[in-house]
């Protein structure tokens, strides 16, 4: 009679639980059979998901290779011997000056070349009422034109203008203006610049090789209706750069970590040996996200980064940029998932339709996954709005592979700039560097960990530097707008 006893006793004492009690066969024997299959299954699982994401362990002999490397690149682009072949361009941006804080006046600014094209007009006042006031529209660029002809393109782009001058209701004025354009341009002067090479989602038609300020003033022309003072063709790197050197002058370098990535800084002119000249500085555009194309850090690329590539625009090109920017980590962690399902290690080994389609997987689910106050529950829901039926296995095995990726980019992108600072602080030839980097990017600022783990990783990989980072706020609109203002100041002096 114990066990009719026990029950009832237990019934008694928790009458709002339904206890139901289970004889055991043999528990000894067959539970740590089972305990023991089940740690076996666990384990397996384990040691294929660490062999998965081990190539994105990047130990600090590798991230050391990898800023050394950068290094190598950045002077192969400044040698006039070795320029053309380099693959990271080093491009001159004949920018020399910083603003100074007399800048002044009324300026338009065009931003192309990220997720949005922005038209803005900018107010600058200088003296002890120095203030910065923008206005901004901002216009979608449908698909079909970034990838269309060049003319429709730049029609689109004129036909915004057009509207947001009209919006502002300053269509009659001839505002100088600043043309954010953030791909790669060879520049021969401050408002002359040929693009080298589409990147990002862009692939307009008859556009390379082409001077970007003659198609804009050419579309201009066409719509015949208003006149634009075209001085400055900026890359955003720049405008960043720009934008926080307004506020601290011991800003020399602006990164770009958003869709695209990219650095510039400010060179000793007597080492940019392809403008002529030894005196002063010039900020160099590095172009630095085609670090890699020629195969120097294929040794590092996964599998998923291979196909990420091949399914991509530009296939083999930008390498270090799809390794590290916004356009293309989600896409890297997809890869992750479909193969880790395939091996059965997710979603029950099932494949879903939305998991297989390109580009379902943003970067910005990375941040809300990773967040640390995301419980997993969120991550569930998450994934399933992508249609991704998951246990709470898979969303660890998820937000692992999530940050995975994400920290390997906030590794390379920091080895990257331990180079440039490292260059800095050879040029100025001190034992210790105090430096700025202006910063702009969407991942950059909103993912969780990416800008802790890139400044760790300079500071290990430069620890001569003490380098400050500094948000930029609006380094297209407001950086280009300071550039048109210190171009036309030094444009005049020139005059005068
Ligand atoms: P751009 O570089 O195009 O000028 P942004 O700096 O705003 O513009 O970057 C946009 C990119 O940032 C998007 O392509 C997307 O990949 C990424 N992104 C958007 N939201 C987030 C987020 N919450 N966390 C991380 N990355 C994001
Ligand atoms: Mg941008």
């Amino acid at each position: 009679r114990y066990a009719k006893r026990l029950h009832k006793v237990v019934r008694r004492l928790v009458p709002t639980c339904d206890v139901r009690f289970l004889l055991s066969q043999s528990g000894s024997g067959r539970g740590a059979a089972v305990v023991t299959a089940v740690a076996h299954r666990l384990a397996a699982q384990r040691r294929r998901l660490d062999a998965a994401l081990a190539p994105f362990l990047l130990p600090p002999s590798i991230l050391q290779e990898v800023r050394d490397s950068m290094r190598a690149e950045l002077e192969y682009g400044l040698k006039s011997e070795t320029q053309a072949q380099a693959t990271v361009k080093m491009l001159p941006t004949y920018v020399c000056g910083m603003p100074d804080g007399t800048e002044k006046g009324k300026f338009l600014a065009l931003d192309l070349g990220g997720t949005n094209f922005r038209v803005l007009l900018v107010k600058i006042k200088s003296g002890r009422r120095r203030s910065v006031q923008m206005y901004n529209k901002i216009f979608a660029i449908p698909l079909e034109i970034m990838q269309g002809t060049g003319e429709e393109l730049f029609d689109h782009i004129v036909q915004c203008i057009a509207e947001f001058l009209e919006y502002m209701g300053i269509k009659g004025a001839r505002l100088p203006l600043g043309f954010t354009f953030s791909f790669p341009c060879r520049q021969t002067s401050i408002d002359k610049g040929t693009l080298v090479g589409w990147t990002k989602g862009f692939k307009a038609t008859d556009c390379e090789g082409e001077d970007v300020v003659d198609m804009l003033r050419e579309a201009i022309r066409r719509r015949n209706e208003f006149d634009l003072d075209i001085v400055a063709v900026v890359n955003d790197t720049v405008g960043t750069m720009m934008t926080c050197g307004y506020e601290d002058p011991n800003c020399e370098i602006g990164l770009i970590a958003g869709t695209g990535t990219n650095v510039c800084y400010m060179e000793d002119m007597k080492n940019i040996e392809i403008v002529e000249g030894n005196e002063g500085k010039m900020c160099i555009n590095t172009e630095w996200g085609a670090f890699g194309d020629n195969g120097c850090i294929d040794h590092i690329r996964t599998k998923y980064d291979r196909e990420v590539d091949e399914g991509s625009l530009n296939p083999g090109k930008q390498r270090y940029e799809k390794m590290t920017s916004g356009m293309y980590l989600g896409e890297i962690v997809r890869q992750i998932l479909i193969d880790l399902t395939k091996q059965g290690l997710l979603f029950r080994g099932h494949i879903s339709e939305s998991l297989r389609k390109r580009g379902i997987f943003e970067t910005k689910f990375l941040s809300q996954i990773e967040s640390d106050r995301l419980a997993l529950l969120q991550v569930r829901r998450i994934l399933q709005q992508l249609g991704l039926d998951s246990t709470c296995e898979d969303s660890i095995i998820v937000k692992e592979v999530c940050a995975a990726v994400s920290t390997r980019a906030a590794r390379l992108c920091g080895a990257g700039l331990a180079a440039v600072v490292e260059k800095k602080r050879q040029n100025r030839g001190v034992e210790r560097l105090q430096i700025t980097v202006g910063v702009d990017g969407t991942l950059y600022k909103l993912h969780p960990h990416f800008s802790r783990i890139l400044q760790e990783t300079v500071k290990e990989l430069a620890p001569q530097c003490d380098v400050t980072f500094m948000l930029s706020e609006d380094g297209s609109g407001k950086g280009a707008a300071l550039i048109t203002a210190v171009a036309k100041r030094l444009h005049n002096v020139g005059q005068k």
